[in-house]
Parts: structure tokens; C-alpha cells; sequence
């Protein structure tokens, strides 16, 4: 058993752990991105967001923003980002987490919301709507 996560759950190696239920763990990311960054783990191995049924989901989710609150109640940061990388190009732990970063003047993180507004017409917004509601609804049969 190979993945950092799992040998943090069972605590193989340490980590500096905030929270712990019977489904989920969360720790600060040693990275520190910003001070208070914390991830949040379920116990059950699964590599990224394609891998969660809805209960695992509901296990992990319901628990974010009870840390969110926490951390904002610690630090009193200005803002929050909550973020989970899936696949390619940014994720580097293959066991499925949750990045709370809260965010603080000046603290140099960056994330672009590019506006590509102007690159897309009416017929392309309904095109792009059609495909993604199709796939919704052949997942729910
Ligand atoms: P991601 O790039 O979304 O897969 O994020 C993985 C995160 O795990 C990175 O931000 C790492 O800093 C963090 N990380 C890796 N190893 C450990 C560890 N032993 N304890 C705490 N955080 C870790
Ligand atoms: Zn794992």
C-alpha cells in the first residue's frame, strides 16, 4: 500500500490532524499554500471525484463546511477557496481530497476566472447545455 493519504489514516505516518469521524479525516496540508490550508480525506481509498457514489459524497461533503467555519472562526481570513483536483494537471495525491485555503491580504495565491464570454454564442451555450444534460440524465438510468 503505497498512497500517503491511507498510511496518514492509519497513522503510519503523523500528520497534524484538525478533525476525525468514522468517515473522513481532515489535516493541514503541509504545504501551508496559506496559513490554516487543511484537507479533507475520506478514510475509504478512491482516487478522485469519479470514483465517489452519493454516499461517500454526502460522508465527505456535509463535513466541509463545518471546517470552513472553523478555520474562518481561527483566522479570520478574508476569503475561502474550496478546491479539489481531479486527474490532470494538478493532481498529485491519487486518494480523493477537499483543499480549504483560506485566503488573506496579500498571501499570493492566484486563481483566473477568465471571462471567454465573447468566444461563445447563443447556439454554442445550448449546444454545450444539451450534451452535458444528456449525460446526466444515461448516468441516472
Ligand atoms: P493535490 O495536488 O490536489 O493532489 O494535493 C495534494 C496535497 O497533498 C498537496 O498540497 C501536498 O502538499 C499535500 N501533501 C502531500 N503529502 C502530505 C503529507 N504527508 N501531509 C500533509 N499534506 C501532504
Ligand atoms: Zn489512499
Amino acid at each position: 500500500m503505497s498512497c500517503i493519504f491511507c498510511k496518514i489514516i492509519k497513522g503510519d505516518i503523523p500528520s497534524y490532524k484538525v478533525y476525525e469521524d468514522e468517515n473522513i479525516i481532515a489535516f493541514l496540508d503541509i504545504s501551508q499554500i496559506t496559513k490554516g490550508h487543511t484537507l479533507i480525506v475520506p478514510k475509504t481509498h478512491v482516487k478522485n471525484i469519479y470514483g465517489l457514489d452519493e454516499l461517500l459524497a454526502k460522508k465527505i461533503f456535509q463535513a466541509v463546511p463545518k471546517i470552513a467555519k472553523a478555520i474562518k472562526k481561527t483566522y479570520n481570513p478574508i476569503g475561502m477557496n474550496i478546491i479539489n483536483n481531479n486527474d490532470k494537471p494538478h493532481q498529485t495525491v491519487d486518494h480523493f481530497h477537499i483543499h480549504l485555503i483560506p485566503r488573506y491580504k496579500n498571501d499570493k495565491f492566484k486563481i483566473d476566472f477568465i471571462n471567454r464570454q465573447d468566444q461563445f454564442n447563443p447556439e454554442d451555450y445550448e449546444k454545450i447545455e444539451s450534451e452535458i444534460r444528456q449525460n446526466i440524465l444515461d448516468l441516472e438510468e
